[in-house]
């Protein structure tokens, strides 16, 4: 088995005129934490939503595992197992924390969620082990709709969780969390890469987060990448600290 789970070749995006994401090609192995890193507009989401199935590209390839997954729809691609972290409309706002994950369980098992005097008593115990891997099992009966954002954001993970994935795709998952809570989020993210053998690729504003939890950062500007490496090398990038760090 190859140790590279996702693969794109000479990925690209135009928008009109504009070329989004300019023939990217990367690797992402397993077990890896990779952070996709750049200035606004610098073509992250453009990646992702590619990576997703919800953008096709203009050219290029994505393989997962080796197998070529480009131009798959969402569902196709999240049932080859890759995850995402949804937004808060996702969840059933007047529901339980527990019974939100039940309900990924019951979606994940092809289980077709009717009532919910029904979900409440499905995958209980399944649930109730992916909330203390995300540190939430003390809230699992509160109801989401007075959760904080950070729990909310955590809730998310459990449920994203869910479903298994190889591969967890997070966009700018920490977005409008204050810096602990941003902290403590990607702290939880690295242990789960380390303890459930997830791979994850992310987006993240905050460098003091990307450089304390990525195994490896990549570089986008102007829909290009410009370097790939370690934190040290990152921050050593005379490239990237006039793109990007300003420095
Ligand atoms: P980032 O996530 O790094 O901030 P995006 O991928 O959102 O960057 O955007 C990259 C570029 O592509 C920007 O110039 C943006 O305006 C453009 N873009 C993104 N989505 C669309 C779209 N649906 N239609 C036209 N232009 C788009
Ligand atoms: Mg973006």
């Amino acid at each position: 088995m190859s140790d590279v789970l996702l693969e794109t070749r000479g990925l690209t995006r135009e928008f009109g005129a504009i070329r989004a994401v300019d023939d990217v090609s990367f690797q992402l192995k397993r077990g890896e934490l990779l952070a996709l890193i750049g200035p606004n507009g610098a073509g992250k989401s453009t990646c992702f939503n590619m990576l997703m199935g919800q953008l096709k590209p203009t050219r290029g390839r994505v393989l997962l595992a080796g197998e070529d997954i480009t131009g798959l729809k969402p569902r196709a691609i999240w049932r080859k197992g890759v995850g995402r972290t949804f937004q808060i409309t996702a969840t059933y706002q007047s529901m339980t924390v527990i019974e939100n994950v039940q309900v990924a369980l019951m979606s994940h098992h092809g289980e077709i969620f009717r009532v919910l005097p029904y979900a409440t008593r499905r995958h209980r115990d399944e649930a109730l082990a992916l909330l203390e891997t995300v540190g939430m099992a003390d809230q699992a009966e509160r109801h989401c709709a007075v959760l904080a954002y950070g729990d909310l954001k955590r809730m998310e993970l459990a449920i994203a969780l869910a479903h298994d994935p190889m591969l967890l795709l997070m966009d700018e998952p920490t977005a409008g969390m204050a810096p602990r809570e941003r902290i403590a989020l990607m702290q939880l993210t690295a242990d789960i890469v380390a303890e459930q053998g997830v791979s994850v690729l992310f987006t993240e504003h905050d460098m003091d987060v990307v450089f304390a939890h990525s195994h490896r950062i990549m570089v986008l500007n102007r829909g290009a990448l410009i370097a790939e490496g370690t934190a040290a090398e990152i921050r050593a990038n005379p490239l990237v600290q006039e793109v990007y760090l300003g420095g």
